[in-house]
């Protein structure tokens, strides 16, 4: 029983260290596969022995805390992190918990989407006016990017509505696109710089800079995924048309969003789009399912880190075993 102890302790430790290393300094030591695979592991040991759980387990919060050197800004509401599968039989018992939960609905509606590798950002527009952009950080309490998510393009500094609500939050990844990865890190090693170790840490370690001028010089690109807080005339009533609408507004949705009726049409979704990974022109890490009529959203609620009407569907891993490669960090 120590030993299991011991285990759960040290697990946490590795698992914080490794958390620090890849939201903080956007500088991870281990491939995220193995980081998935021990935070798995803490998982299940925690399911047995609830009574060890530690509170500051990193299977209990979301990302870590904000860097010092930005200003801070407090989520109206939580910024919150995906449960993972990653196989098919885990996405039926996902399917079945969700459908349990609905009275033991036969098929529910699911919107799917590709899973950004990159970072969370909130956009905040008052008056259909960007006026504010903040990092998930811990999911309570994120950085003030604002300065530098305005020097990304597809980003709206107005939105595109005759009536804009009086307010609206738009929530989405900022990712740094595969070609101008390519070329940044290209043009940085003929120039004997440092280079990025992948699209997801050059984006973070690119928006996450207190010069906005750098910020600008890099290839960022957005995706919207969702609406945060809002006020203003009635939304629509699922997320798929939310996604249409905020495209409307002004945002870029990936075109790859699709509505799939039941868990057979979320895996032959996932099949799809994992063939056409390497093609698209920017990293996904898997797809993402979310119940898509909000009134079954908000019957199902939130567990601690997680809602519970959405998953991540985690692809394969790329990179098992990785040079970790110097990773450009001017913060
Ligand atoms: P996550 O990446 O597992 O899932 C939540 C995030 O998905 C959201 O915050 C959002 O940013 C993103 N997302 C992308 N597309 C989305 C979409 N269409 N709809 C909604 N959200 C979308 O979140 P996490 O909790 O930040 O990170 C955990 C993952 O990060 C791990 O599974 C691991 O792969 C990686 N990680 C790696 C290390 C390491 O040391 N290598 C350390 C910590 C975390």
């Amino acid at each position: 029983m120590d030993e299991i102890r011991q285990k759960m302790v040290q697990l946490t430790n590795t698992l914080t260290r490794y958390a620090y290393e890849y939201y903080v300094l956007d500088q991870p030591s281990v491939p995220d596969a193995e980081y998935d695979r021990q935070f798995r592991e803490l998982q299940e040991l925690e399911r047995q022995y609830p009574e060890w759980v530690i509170p500051s387990s990193p299977t209990q919060r979301v990302g870590a805390a904000p860097l010092t050197g930005f200003s801070q800004v407090q989520h109206e509401t939580s910024m919150l992190s995906l449960d993972n599968v990653f196989s098919h039989e885990d996405l039926l018992a996902f399917g079945k918990r969700v459908s349990e939960r609905l009275d033991n609905a036969p098929s529910v509606l699911f919107c799917c989407e590709p899973k950004f590798d990159g970072l969370a950002v909130s956009l905040l527009y008052l008056h259909g006016q960007l006026v504010r952009a903040a990092t998930r950080g811990d999911g309570s309490v994120g950085e003030d990017v604002t300065h530098n998510i305005r020097t990304i393009r597809v980003i709206p500094l107005q939105l595109n509505l005759e009536n804009p609500p009086a307010r609206l939050e738009v929530r989405g990844e900022v990712v740094m696109p595969k070609a101008g990865f390519d070329a940044w890190n290209r043009q940085a090693e003929q120039a004997g710089e440092k280079v990025f170790a992948n699209p997801r840490n050059a984006a973070a370690g690119s928006l996450r800079q207190l010069d906005p001028r750098v910020t600008a010089q890099r290839p960022l690109a957005f995706f919207a995924y969702g609406v945060g807080s809002y006020d203003g005339p009635p939304l629509p009533d699922s997320h798929h048309a939310r996604l249409l609408w905020l495209r409307q507004a002004g945002f870029p949705v990936s075109h790859e969003v699709r509505s799939c009726l039941g868990i057979d049409a979320c895996q032959a979704y996932h099949d799809e789009i994992l063939a056409r990974r390497n093609s698209l022109p920017y990293d996904i890490d898997g797809i993402v399912l979310k119940v898509d009529q909000l009134e079954l959203q908000e019957r199902l609620g939130f567990i601690s880190r997680a809602p519970r009407w959405a998953t991540a569907y985690k692809f394969p891993a790329q990179e098992e075993i990785t040079r970790v490669l110097d990773v450009e960090f001017q913060v």
